[in-house]
């Protein structure tokens, strides 16, 4: 297997924003997950933070987004395309910030994130500007459905991640609650450092068929010098 974003056909945009990024080539997760998540079928990556899981999700969704947006539209009529569920504010601020960088070659494309602990007025004005993919907790994504705020129509990637935490958050039923609100025809890609049982009642709910990638730890334990100083009471 190759770990070249040039053998992955990427939209000129993308390839040019990850080199940009200075990306030269993909990590583990990425050389595994991108060319099954380009096909369409639904993903489980067993990977934690810091392995580049962000952006193994993120390409393919632009890339479908790319191909199937007319960007010279106005983003308010396009509606919300992918949705990006995980558990906590900071990793919302962080995905949404590593999709902008992603596609920021592309400024039509508008990222959202909704997060509870902030006003909800501003995120209503902001998805009736138009968001094509909205990054967001469960709790909070599920406060706009059940307003009207938000639809999921259109929808054709959902993307679960860091499914471990949000299930130890206790966001089991509001998951469940947004992922029946998503078309059927649609493609699910969750993103875990753990399995407990959780993760395979919503993967056998929310999935189908999904291809298993899982990567080891990013550094081999050998490769971590430990020290030790004793010290006086
Ligand atoms: P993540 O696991 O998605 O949180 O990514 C961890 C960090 O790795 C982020 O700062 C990314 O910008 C960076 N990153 C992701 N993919 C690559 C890559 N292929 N080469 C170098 N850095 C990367």
């Amino acid at each position: 297997m190759t770990s070249s974003f040039s053998n992955l056909s990427l939209a000129e945009p993308l390839a040019r924003a990850v080199a940009e990024m200075g990306y030269e080539s993909m990590t583990p997760i990425q050389a595994q997950a991108i060319p099954v998540v380009l096909t369409g079928k639904d993903v489980m990556g067993a990977a934690q933070t810091g392995t580049g899981k962000t952006a193994a999700f993120s390409l393919p969704l632009l890339q479908r987004l790319l191909k199937h947006e007319n960007s010279s539209t106005s983003p308010a009529r396009h509606p919300v395309r992918a949705l990006v569920l995980l558990p906590t504010r900071e990793l919302a601020d962080q995905v949404a910030t590593e999709v902008r960088r992603l596609a920021r070659a592309e400024e039509n494309i508008k990222v959202v994130t909704l997060c509870g602990g902030v006003p909800l007025r501003g995120q209503i004005a902001s998805l009736e500007h138009g968001a094509h993919i909205v990054v967001g907790t469960p709790g909070r994504v599920m406060d706009h459905l059940e307003r009207g705020s938000l639809t999921l129509e259109a929808l054709n990637t959902l993307v679960l991640d860091e499914a471990d935490r949000m299930l130890d958050m206790g966001f089991f039923d509001d998951i469940a609650t947004v992922a029946r609100q998503c078309p059927k025809e649609r493609q699910t890609l969750l993103f875990s450092a753990t399995y407990p049982e959780g993760i395979a009642k919503l993967s056998a709910q929310f999935m189908k068929n999904p291809q298993q990638v899982t990567v080891q730890a990013q550094h081999a334990e050998a490769k971590i010098e430990q020290r030790w100083y004793e010290v006086k009471d």
